[in-house]
């Protein structure tokens, strides 16, 4: 059970570390009871959407809250919400690449139901941008028509694919950067170099982009690169301008790096 209890307090440290700003925000509402019934939060991955969402719907059920306003993370019900085991807090991740038909359904079908248990329903869907237009418009019914008692979290990482019906009836919450000392710490727990830390740190703020630019020691290539570009430039030597068509180019294999390679 020791494993459990450690990942328990990570949500609610994840949250308060990643975003405490939003997570103090999202306390204060249902303690004052003004949470609303629908949010879209917008953010890149591992920015701490989910651990915020999940910490209110703790925050909402939990039997023992803290005396600074979080739930404890401990007690039975914030145990349950975080082993995804509460009837009443109802958790979506995509399938794949998306979420499928039978997921929108499943979601349909609890937000008809009542709370089983206590007087709250929560719905937390991640990756809502891969809803296809048909679902996505069979959701908005139950967003355009507020139901007591149910509140419900869309988070997305490309805000601009979600339909701007769902835009304009959610609450849109932009979740920013994550400060950089939790980052750095992130890449650390990670297995990211010390000596690439600084790099990757600069280049993005996403867990998911950073270690895609770690893999292959692809980073160590690119510091390998610049390092020798930048000496060249210093001493003026016109190696300078061939170092960039046989180093740094071939780097550039797909996009994303083109534009690492780019900004950096
Ligand atoms: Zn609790």
């Amino acid at each position: 059970m020791t494993v459990e209890v450690d990942s328990q307090l990570n949500t609610v440290q994840e949250a308060t570390q990643k975003q405490p700003v939003l997570a103090a925000h999202f306390m204060r509402l249902v303690a004052t009871q003004r949470l609303s019934h629908a949010y879209l939060l917008a953010g890149q991955t591992g920015c701490g959407k989910r651990a915020v969402a999940q910490m209110v719907a703790m925050r909402l059920f939990c039997e023992h809250p803290t005396e600074t306003g979080e739930p404890c993370g401990t007690c039975a019900e914030c145990h349950r919400i975080l082993s995804g085991d509460h009837p009443d807090v109802v958790m979506v991740q995509p399938d794949g690449q998306r979420i499928k038909v039978d997921q929108v359904r499943y979601i349909k079908d609890e937000f008809a139901k009542s709370p089983v248990e206590g007087a709250m329903k929560v719905f937390i869907i991640e990756g809502t941008e891969t809803l296809t237009t048909s679902a996505a418009n069979g959701l908005l019914k139950f967003i355009e028509e507020p139901v007591d008692n149910r509140v419900i979290f869309l988070l997305t990482t490309n805000k601009s694919l979600i339909l701007p019906t769902i835009q304009s009836r959610a609450q849109v919450v932009e979740f920013s950067a994550i400060p950089t000392p939790v980052f750095a710490q992130t890449l650390r727990q990670q297995q990211v170099s010390e000596n690439q830390i600084g790099l990757v740190s600069a280049l993005t703020n996403s867990e998911t982009d950073a270690m895609a630019l770690v893999a292959d020691n692809w980073v160590g290539d690119l510091q390998h690169e610049l390092a020798r570009w930048y000496g060249q430039l210093a001493k003026q030597d016109p190696m300078a301008f061939v170092t960039v068509q046989t180093g740094l180019v071939p780097l550039a294999t797909d996009r994303n790096r083109q534009s690492v390679v780019l900004d950096a």
